[in-house]
């Protein structure tokens, strides 16, 4: 299976030659991580369970395969802050393994990756969640995600805010794009992001999704920061 999508990707996401985790120059042709990230790749991943702690009145379901450590985390920074799009391969194929040993991550019928906000999109010029969301799909053979949901505003930044102020921050943060709600009424939709931490974002997107009639919201993200 791996040839199959990894030839249309390539297209997508040219290969380099260094480690996409660490910048380790790499021996292998085909190799996207060093064995070391490899190794630690294989460390941080757990196996299939859903994640309880996140899961409310809109969010029905939520996985992540790795945890936000090692070579997970620097994949995800590389993604995020790297413009390295091929370091989204080995977080989206977590992914793909997750959903196909999770059959209820499997009633999804729409992909909607977490949305950023477009003055951050315009700097980074993409929002990882839908780079994620794209080699997800390709993978698993879904239609490719598609951004229904829009971001209303971003505050500053979230790191090394308590639950409650986050929760605060994102409250009414997001909403559906103009005219979305008739491919969201009555869908069981799949969000899509890089890294899940308390939740919140996630809920607030579901809570806009239910609100424009979808039937169910789950969520799936590469990673999860264990507290
Ligand atoms: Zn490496």
């Amino acid at each position: 299976m791996r040839g199959a999508w990894q030839a249309v990707l390539s297209v997508l996401f040219p290969q380099r030659v260094v480690c996409h985790a660490c910048g380790a120059p790499l021996a292998g042709e085909n190799a996207l991580l060093c064995s070391r990230c490899a190794a630690s790749l294989a460390a941080h991943t757990f196996a299939p369970h859903k994640v309880e702690t996140v899961v409310d009145i809109d969010v029905s379901f939520a996985a992540a395969p790795f945890g936000y450590q090692g070579a997970p985390a620097a994949l995800v920074k590389a993604l995020k802050f790297g413009a390295d799009s091929t370091a989204a391969l080995p977080l989206a194929e977590g992914m793909a393994a997750a959903y196909a040993a999770m059959p209820q991550l499997r009633q999804a019928t729409l992909c909607v990756p977490v949305p950023v906000h477009y003055r951050r999109q315009r700097q980074r010029g993409y929002n990882q969640a839908m780079l994620l969301g794209r080699a997800f799909c390709e993978m698993t053979s879904l239609a490719p995600p598609v951004e229904l949901l829009v971001r209303l505003h971003h505050k500053h930044s979230q790191v090394g805010q308590g639950r409650e102020a986050r929760q605060h921050n994102i409250e009414g943060a997001f909403a559906l794009r103009t005219g979305a709600e008739r491919a969201v009424r009555g869908r069981t939709v799949l969000l899509l992001d890089d890294v899940l931490t308390t939740g919140s974002t996630a809920a607030a997107c579901a809570r806009a999704l239910r609100l424009a009639g979808a039937a169910q919201t789950m969520l799936l993200c590469a990673c999860r920061v264990e507290r």
